[in-house]
């Protein structure tokens, strides 16, 4: 059955011909999907019986069942636990901030990038989302809050570019004017580095902003945290993220976990200054999530502070990030992987 939330508007009217109906329907269900927000064929009231289940017999409608909750006290963070139709279970983040509502979403079932302080890659890859069941991550949190969705996070569990095609779907469908209309420059994709897929990505000279997961200061550190790095060397991820600038004229983010020991010292500081240096970009500094499968510990709070004051000093643009939800089920991936894990004990 074909999955009619991931088509364009062009092609569901292409689909709306094929099953002859008049052009005028697609939008409708378009609309219907992608900003009413409906989960069935049913809730499109303005289409005639005989259309609703002649769509039913073709088309998929997939929307994400949502499984569990959890709000923190806190800040107001919750963490979204979905089943999709194959029965495998994906987690979302909604975080608030005075500017609006954040959406982190995943954008596989599982990662095959090994990165060492992450959870969401111990069991491996299952498969990549499709555009829509990226999509309806955000649409389900929007009608759960009831409040409107500003920013996209492509950050949960998977890495998008390990899922190009999709992902280039999905963005062109929650960025659309006849859709949920997020503007690009309030999406963000992260990557750990997959360097043709981040130049493709510069080709297509949209407006979203490029996040890479850099987490070291040299190749040799890398390679130890992220197995990623052995197949593409840092200078040519580098070299990428420069093109992307060209391309777009968007500054790179860089995503640094600081993982107590590791990666958070003075000599770790200077060398990933003059690494990005020449690059214009803004450093995100992590505190690391410890994670009870692997012995990654969080710097201390004066080595964070130190590494942060060594960047600013050498003129680099640099924030640590605020913790969200420390109450509920540390980082991301995890409430997944606590689900699955009391899943199989069953
Ligand atoms: S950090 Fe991202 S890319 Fe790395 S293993 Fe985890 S989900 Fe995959």
């Amino acid at each position: 059955m074909i999955d009619i939330k991931s088509l364009t508007l062009p092609e569901l009217q292409e689909e709306m011909e094929k099953i002859g109906e008049k052009k005028f329907r697609a939008g409708q269900i378009y609309e219907w999907m992608h900003v009413k927000l409906v989960d069935s064929f049913d809730e499109m009231t303005n289409l005639s019986k005989g259309l609703r289940e002649k769509l039913k017999e073709q088309y998929e409608l997939i929307s994400l069942e949502l499984v569990e909750v959890q709000t923190s006290k806190i800040d107001e963070t919750s963490k979204f636990l979905f089943r999709l139709s194959d029965g495998n279970v994906i987690e979302s983040v909604l975080m608030k901030y005075h500017h609006g509502n954040s959406v982190c979403i995943s954008s596989q079932v599982g990662c095959r990038m090994g990165c060492r302080f992450c959870a969401s890659t111990l069991d491996g890859l299952e498969r990549g989302l499709k555009p829509s069941e990226m999509l309806d991550q955000i649409y389900k949190i929007q009608k759960w809050s009831q409040e409107r969705v500003h920013n996209v996070v492509v950050m949960g569990t998977g890495e998008p570019l390990d899922n190009y095609d999709s992902l280039l779907r999905f963005i062109h469908l929650l960025t659309d004017e006849g859709g949920l209309h997020i503007s690009q420059r309030n999406l963000t994709v992260s990557t750990c580095g997959i360097v043709p897929n981040m130049r493709r990505l510069a080709d297509e000279k949209l407006q979203i902003t490029l996040a890479l997961s850099l987490h070291a200061s040299s190749q040799e550190k890398r390679k130890t945290l992220m197995p990623v790095a052995y197949k593409f060397d840092l200078k040519d991820v580098l070299d990428a993220c420069r093109y992307y600038f060209e391309q777009t004229g968007r500054r790179i983010t860089f995503e640094y976990s600081l993982v107590g020991g590791v990666n958070d010292s003075s000599e770790d500081a200077r060398e990933l200054t003059e690494l990005v240096k020449d690059l214009n970009c803004h450093i995100n500094l992590i505190p690391v999530n410890p994670i009870k499968e692997r012995d990654y510990v969080q710097s201390d709070s004066r080595a964070i502070l130190n590494f942060k004051n060594k960047l600013e000093k050498s003129g680099i643009n640099v924030t640590i990030r605020r913790e969200m939800g420390r109450d509920i089920d540390g980082a991301c991936g995890q409430l997944r992987k606590s689900y699955m894990d009391t899943e199989k004990e069953r």
